[in-house]
Order: structure tokens, then sequence, then C-alpha cells
């Protein structure tokens, strides 16, 4: 079986990934809290362990992977937002989950096979913290209940932070009815006009971090392989959901391997995020017409560890990479339909992804490969090459595991026509450079230049931008 190797957060360093029963791998992403549109930053995270559980699938079986992915529909921003409109939390919880799972299919992020929702689960929220008070590690304080974090003293194991940052970074409240500033609220009351629930400690409702590790319980079990989520969420709430899930497990381990994915900043500022006003809805960006499959290569284009820079310029410029992908899967089927179960996705793809999902190489792995496809053009005789045709075919799986090419190129290009027409006169002009007829290569690119269409050449060929 192929090996994959992940960075792992806590061992700070790519291990092998060997999870604990192969039959049933199982992975666990902290999902969104359902209160506004999701940004494109938000969606770095659907679109990264998507490929990952694409991935886990294709090496474990479809049947194998229990992939849960929480939905935070119980949240003081929910409660904000239903109180400002005059409606019920559930309706903007339900209006805003809607959204989201709109706007990640139109990345292709296939639903994953759990979606536990938090107010579904407050029953096994509250039997943890009850737990986490029987063995010492939580207490009762002014209709509180809050975690103690010196009970634990293997906290802070993940961000490897000190206990001053750890405080400061955390923003934590200054309560007097905490022992420790550092702990944290498991379960706080709520007034008789606010959604709440009855507990032992009285009505009211449960903390952000206790819902994943109860979720994480209840779904998928005590001890997970694999965690995931952006960055951001190391510290505190990755800290906490393992200081919670072990201290109420008896030790036993949340997750073998923690996956996190660095941030998406805009081009030229920091970290997009709601605080510092520069963001851009998937929802916008859609309608603006970029298409989906676009967004995700963009996405997809930069490591996930790695941050990545969102600007016009990097849509354009993956745009034009899948539209090549497009003409060369659309060359290929003009010579005949194939059984795609016959070509399984090509192993250089699979080689870079089993890599700690290095999907620019993957990508770029693809790109050379479905070049090939253009020299099949106006060269009937030639075609029935059988290797490159089943490395061409094997390309197009690869891309279709990573959730490209799929639609038919007649459906993606329709609408097109002004784009083809650019199309037809760049290859024109590649074939007029080829055949050393440098007058009708220049003829072309004075007539597309006068329309305000640049060319580039490069190794890869030749793209076009608008000027
Ligand atoms: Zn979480």
């Amino acid at each position: 079986m192929t090996e994959i190797r992940l960075h792992d957060t806590l061992a700070r360093e790519k291990r092998v990934f060997e999870p604990a029963d192969p039959k049933r791998v199982t992975l666990y992403v902290c999902g969104p809290t359902v209160y506004n549109r999701a940004h494109i930053g938000n969606a770095r995270p659907a679109v990264v362990f998507d490929v990952l559980a694409r991935l886990l699938r294709h090496i474990y079986g479809e049947a194998s992977l229990a992939y849960a992915r929480n939905v935070t529909d119980i949240d003081d921003r929910i409660i904000e937002a239903a109180r400002s409109e005059g409606v019920d939390p559930s309706a903007i919880a339900e209006r805003y989950e809607r959204h989201y799972l709109e706007d990640m299919g139109a990345l292709g992020v296939s639903p994953p096979e759990i979606a536990p929702h938090a107010t579904h689960n407050v029953a096994e929220m509250v039997a943890m913290i009850a737990r986490l008070i029987e063995t010492g590690n939580a207490y009762e304080a002014d209709g509180h209940v809050l975690f103690n974090v010196p009970s634990d003293p293997d906290y802070g194991a993940l961000g490897r932070r000190d206990r001053d940052s750890m405080i400061a970074g955390a923003r934590v409240e200054v309560a007097s009815y905490k022992k420790d500033p550092a702990d944290f609220v498991l379960w706080k009351p709520s007034p008789d006009d606010m959604i709440g629930w009855d507990s032992p400690w009285g009505r009211g409702r449960p903390g952000w971090h206790i819902e994943c590790s109860a979720m994480i319980e209840a779904h998928l079990g005590e001890t997970i392989d694999i965690h995931g989520g952006g960055l951001d969420l190391i510290f505190p709430h990755h800290e906490n959901e393992i200081a919670q899930s072990r201290c109420a497990h008896g030790g036993a381990p949340l997750a073998r391997y923690w996956v996190h994915n660095g941030f998406l900043s805009m081009a030229g500022s920091e970290k997009m995020s709601k605080s510092l006003g520069n963001v851009v809805t998937v929802g916008e960006l859609l309608e603006q017409g970029h298409k989906g499959e676009i967004l995700r290569l963009a996405l997809l284009s930069a490591h996930y560890r790695q941050p990545l820079e969102w600007s016009e310029n990097l849509i354009f410029s993956e745009g034009q990479r899948l539209t090549r992908w497009y003409r060369a899967y659309e060359v290929l089927l003009g010579r005949g339909a194939w059984d795609e179960e016959a070509f399984p996705p090509h192993d250089l793809v699979i080689r870079s992804l089993v890599d700690d999902l290095n999907t620019p190489g993957a990508l770029s792995v693809i790109s050379t490969l479905l070049d090939m496809a253009f020299s099949l053009r106006g060269h009937e005789s030639e075609v029935d090459d059988a290797p490159a045709m089943a490395d061409l075919r094997r390309a197009i799986a690869a891309a279709k595991l990573l959730g490209f090419l799929s639609v038919e190129p007649t459906v993606w290009f329709r609408g097109a026509n002004e784009d083809n027409r650019i199309e037809a006169l760049v290859t024109a002009r590649s074939e007029a450079k080829r055949q050393r007829d440098f007058a009708e290569a220049d003829r072309i690119r004075a007539a597309l230049a006068a329309e305000g269409i640049m060319l580039e050449d490069g190794p890869e060929g030749t793209i076009w931008r608008r000027a």
C-alpha cells in the first residue's frame, strides 16, 4: 500500500501515516461557525482537507474513511446576529449553513461522511463536562463550569508556548470566579430569554472547545487518526480540545496526527480576517463570475502549510492553467471516450500527494502530462502510442481525483466563445512560429495587441491576458 507522509504539528516533523485501523480511518476537521458568509480564507481548510479526504479514500478505499467536519450552530455570534434580526438563532444557523454548503460545493468540496451539529450533541457535552468535574479537571463557579488548566501538567504541548504568552494570547476573560487566569469555559449560564439547555449546573450553553471534544468522542471515538484545522486554531482551541479529551479519557490522546493549514492573505496585506476588514467572500467571488473550479485550483496552488497570497493575478493564471487542462481533455475526448476505470490516477501525481499533500507538485505534473495532448492535434496517424495515451488518460484521472475536470469540456467552454476565438488565434500564431512564418506570427500578435490582448511566451507555451 502506498505510504502517506504527513507533517504532524505535535511531533514537528513529517511522519509516515499509519491509521490505527486501515478499515476505518478517522479524520476530524473543525468546521464553520454559521453566522455569516464564508470568506476565501475560510475555504482553504475546507478544500485542503477535502483533498486529504479524497487521497485517503483513494488509498484505503471509498468506504474506509470516516471524515467528520462539525457545524458550530450555537455560538454568541449566532445569538447576536439572531437578536439583531429578531429571529431565532436556528434561523441564522440554518441559513448560513446552507450558504456554506453551497459555496463549498461550488469549490468542489465533497460533503464529509459525518457533519455533527453542536445543538444535536449537547447531552454528550454535558456528560463530558460532568466527567471532567469528577476527575478533578473542572469546577463549577458562579453558574459557569471551567476547565482548570494547572490540573493538566501536559497542557500546551501542541503550541509549545510558555504560560504567560498562552494567557495573553488567549485573551481570556479575567473573571473573579476563575481559580487560574488560564482556565477556560466549558459551560456558561443562559438567561431565560436566551437559547439554553438544562444541565446539572443550571440552564446554560456549552463553550466552543468542549463541542469538538464531545463530538469527536461521540462520532469517531476516543483517539482519532488525524485532527485538522487552520494554524490559527492551534491555540487555544486545539490545545483545549487535547486537554479536555485526554483528561476525560484517562490519558488517551485525542489524535495521532495533527495537521494544520497556513493562512491566506490578500496581496499586499496581512492575514485575511473579518476584524481587519480585508475579506472577500466565496459568494462574492462566484458572483463576480469566477468559476469555483478555478478558485479551488488557486487555493491548492501553494503547499497547504505555506501562506497563500490571494490576488486577481492568481485567479487569472490558475484560470489559464485550467483552460489548458480542459483543452487537453477536449483533444483526448476527440480521439474517443475511454473506460475511466481502466486508467487510475497517474502514479507521479499520487507520489506528490502522499508526500505531505504536495499539491503544487501534483498540479505541475498534471500540467506537464496534459501539455503532451496538444501534440496530438493534427497528427491523426501517430495517435496510438499506447503508453503516451495511457499517461494522458491517467493525468485526467488524477485531475478528477483532485476535484478538477468535473464537467465535460463542452460544458466548461459554453459561453466562452470569445476566449475560444482568442485561444484559436494564439494557437495559430504558435503554429506560424513553428513553421518559421514570423511575419504571420507578428501579424497575429499585433492584431491581438490592438484588441488589448497581451501575449507572453514561456517554456510552457504562450499565455494571453487582457491588458
Ligand atoms: Zn474544534
